[in-house]
């Protein structure tokens, strides 16, 4: 079968033919719909080698969705042909937080390994091996194609919401930095989870902040100090309760340390590999700062909900896996405008 894969640090993914595996003991094949192409791939693929555990070559695609092909011996609970997405961070299974449905933050194998991500095969291939049939959640009537960036994009953002909901009541103010595929999600979810909450997006293009508008976000505004300015007249000086910073480069977090009120949350979900100073005084006294990694199986069940219910819907834009490399360079360039999805059988 065709796969796009990551074959060498610093070299772009490229389409090679693999055999397609077969699911041992307890593992389940599925026929990949839409595999979503995360900015994280582009880090990881402008790594200096030797800088993970793990080596190339493996395909890429963390964020898939598909139908159940295959069961094997001793799988259970689902039929060939039901729609599924799939969980992405895969555990030990074993330890308190897996037992949790938080497998991203697995204790045993410390950062989990997820297919496309961490050394094994992700799903930018026609079949993609699940290790198990509880990282499947039935979507139901929701399109594979469709619903594929929901396994990230959402999941990520859903869950880098949640943990600060208590704080965004009314008069409450969420800044979203960063209005890409996992910003457009965030923004969507502010409003599902807390509708009192007034949402800022923040992005540097005029594109991003129309699409946020059309998400729900009550104010867009440009990247800079402008965007500083303004925050702190809309919240009378005060800040936001929850500022998301979905870049994670030095000028992103010094903004969100500028606009994050006393008491608040900072939440980094952006890779921009940048620090954030930390004094005194800055970030506001008793802002906590938080790194949330991905999302756990309760929480995608969640957010499959939410999407069935029409409150989240990601905007996709399809490729064949021949374009898997144009749609990298698109994304490379801020030229996608929600989520790249690869389509193995379109
Ligand atoms: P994306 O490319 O779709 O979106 C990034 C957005 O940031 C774009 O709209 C871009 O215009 C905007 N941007 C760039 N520079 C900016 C600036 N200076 N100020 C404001 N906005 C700016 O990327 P994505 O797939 O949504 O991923 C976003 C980040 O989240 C990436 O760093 C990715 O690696 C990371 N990520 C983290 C997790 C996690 O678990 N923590 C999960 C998925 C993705
Ligand atoms: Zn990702
Ligand atoms: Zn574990």
């Amino acid at each position: 079968m065709l796969a796009f894969q990551f074959v060498e640090w610093q070299r772009p993914g490229e389409i090679r033919d693999v055999p397609v595996p077969e699911p041992g003991a307890g593992e389940v094949l599925v026929k990949v719909g839409g595999a979503g192409a995360c900015h994280s791939d582009l880090h990881l693929l402008e790594l200096p080698a030797g800088s993970r555990s793990f080596a190339p070559p493996f395909t890429l695609g963390h964020e898939n969705a598909g139908w159940v092909e295959k069961l094997g011996s001793g799988a259970t609970g689902f039929a060939p042909g039901d729609a599924v997405i799939v969980y992405g961070p895969w555990g030990c299974g074993l330890c308190m937080n897996c037992r949790q449905g938080m497998e991203n933050y697995c204790q045993t194998t410390g950062l989990p390994s997820p297919g496309g991500l961490g050394g094994t095969n992700g799903g930018m291939a026609e079949y993609l091996l699940v290790p198990s049939t509880r990282y499947l959640i039935p979507l139901g009537e929701l399109d594979p194609r469709e619903a594929a960036p929901l396994s990230d994009a959402g999941l990520t953002s859903y869950h880098a919401v949640k943990r600060s909901v208590h704080l965004l009541g009314p008069a409450s103010t969420a800044v979203v930095i960063g209005a890409g595929g996992l910003g457009q999600m965030a923004i969507q979810v502010l409003k599902a989870l807390s509708g009192a909450t007034t949402v800022v997006a923040v992005d540097t293009s005029e594109d991003k902040l129309k699409i946020a508008k059309s998400m729900g976000a009550d104010e867009a505004l440009i990247s800079g100090d402008g965007a500083v300015t303004r925050i702190k007249d809309m919240t009378k000086g005060q800040g936001a309760e929850l500022v998301l910073d979905l870049v994670g480069i030095i000028p992103t977090l010094a903004m969100a340390a500028q606009v994050a009120r006393v008491l608040g949350h900072l939440t980094v979900v952006g890779v921009g590999s940048a620090a954030l100073p930390v004094n005194f005084s800055s970030p506001p006294h008793e802002c906590a700062v938080a790194s949330p990694f991905w999302g756990s199986i309760p929480e995608l069940i969640d957010v499959i909900e939410l999407a069935k219910a029409g409150k989240i819907r990601m905007l996709v834009e399809h490729f064949t896996l021949d374009e898997a490399a144009n749609a990298y360079q698109l994304l490379h360039d801020g030229k996608i405008q929600g989520r790249a999805v690869i389509t193995p059988h379109a």
